[in-house]
C-alpha cells in the first residue's frame, strides 16, 4: 500500500527532537511521498532543508498562507516570485483566504491569492488552497482563472456537498485528513455521496490530529487512519482507498513527470 501525504508542515519545530522517527514511522506505515505547504519566509530554510534530507520522499510548495499576509505582503511576495524563478518547486501553496481569524487584511489576501494563482498557471503548478469561513469566495476566485489549465487543492476540506460538487466540476481537488474522524463532521456523509472521485489524503499535520489522537501532535504515519475511515464509509478496501488517492494525488502534483 502506498500513501502519499499531501500536505505536512514536516519542517516546524513540533518535529525539530524526532523528524527522522517522524519520516521513518511514516515510511514504515505506507507513506511514499510527503509535500510540505509553504507558510512564509519565517519557516522556508527548515523546510528546504528537509526536503534535501530527503530527496525523493519529501517535496517542498513555495507560496504565501493567507494568515501570513500582512501589511508587507508585497515584499513577501516578492521573494515568493524570486524564489520560483530561481529553482523547481512541487506547488503553489499555501495560499488562499482566511476570513477566520482576522479581516484586516482582506484585499491584501485577494491580492496575495489572485497573485499566487497566476503564478500557477505560469508555471503549470497546482495551487494548494487554504479556505476558512470563505469557501465561496475562494471558488469564486478560482472559477475566474480555471479555462482549463489550472489544478490543485482545496486543502483541508470540510464543507457540504454543494461545494464538493463546485469543487468537482472546476477539476479541483479535495484533500481529507483528521476532521474526517470527528464526531460532528458532516465529511462522511459528504463522503458517501460523492465517492473518491477527486479526494486527496492530508495529514496537515501537526495539526488537527485524527481520532483517536485528539489534543496530541499530528503525524503522517496517521494517515492510515483517514485510509481505515474512508474505507468504512465507502465500503472499500484499504488497498483501494490508497490505490485511488494515491493517484489522484500524483496527477496534481506531478503531472508533468508521469
Ligand atoms: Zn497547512
Amino acid at each position: 500500500m502506498e500513501l502519499i501525504d499531501s500536505h505536512c508542515h514536516l519542517y516546524l519545530s513540533d518535529f525539530a527532537e524526532d523528524i527522522d522517527e517522524v519520516i521513518l514511522r511514516a515510511t514504515t506505515a505506507g507513506v511514499g511521498r510527503f509535500y510540505l505547504p509553504a507558510i512564509d519566509r519565517g519557516s522556508e530554510a527548515v523546510m528546504l532543508d528537509l526536503e534535501s534530507r530527503y530527496p525523493g520522499l519529501c517535496y517542498a510548495m513555495q507560496g504565501l498562507h493567507p494568515c501570513s499576509v500582512k501589511g508587507d505582503f508585497a515584499l513577501a511576495l516578492k521573494h515568493v516570485e524570486h524564489s520560483l524563478s530561481s529553482r523547481k518547486f512541487v506547488a503553489i501553496g499555501e495560499t488562499g483566504l482566511d476570513f477566520y481569524w482576522d479581516m484586516t487584511f482582506e484585499k491584501e489576501q485577494y491580492l496575495a491569492f489572485r497573485q499566487q494563482v497566476e503564478w500557477a498557471l505560469h508555471y503549470d503548478l497546482p495551487v494548494v488552497i487554504h479556505s476558512r469561513e470563505s469557501i465561496d469566495q475562494t471558488i469564486a476566485v478560482i472559477r475566474e482563472y480555471q479555462k482549463g489549465n489550472l489544478r490543485g487543492v482545496f486543502h483541508c476540506f470540510n464543507e457540504s456537498e454543494d461545494f464538493a460538487r463546485q469543487i468537482i466540476d472546476l477539476g479541483f481537488h479535495m484533500g481529507v485528513g483528521g476532521t474526517l474522524t470527528y464526531k460532528k463532521s458532516n465529511l462522511p456523509a459528504v463522503i458517501k455521496n460523492i465517492g473518491l472521485e477527486n479526494i486527496i489524503l492530508e495529514t496537515d499535520a501537526p495539526y488537527l490530529p485524527p481520532v483517536p489522537f485528539r489534543g496530541k501532535r499530528n503525524e503522517s504515519s496517521y494517515l492510515i487512519y483517514i485510509v481505515k475511515k474512508l474505507a468504512e464509509i465507502l465500503d472499500l478496501t484499504e488497498e483501494e482507498v490508497a490505490k485511488q488517492t494515491t493517484a489522484h494525488s500524483l496527477q496534481v502534483f506531478q503531472k508533468n513527470k508521469v
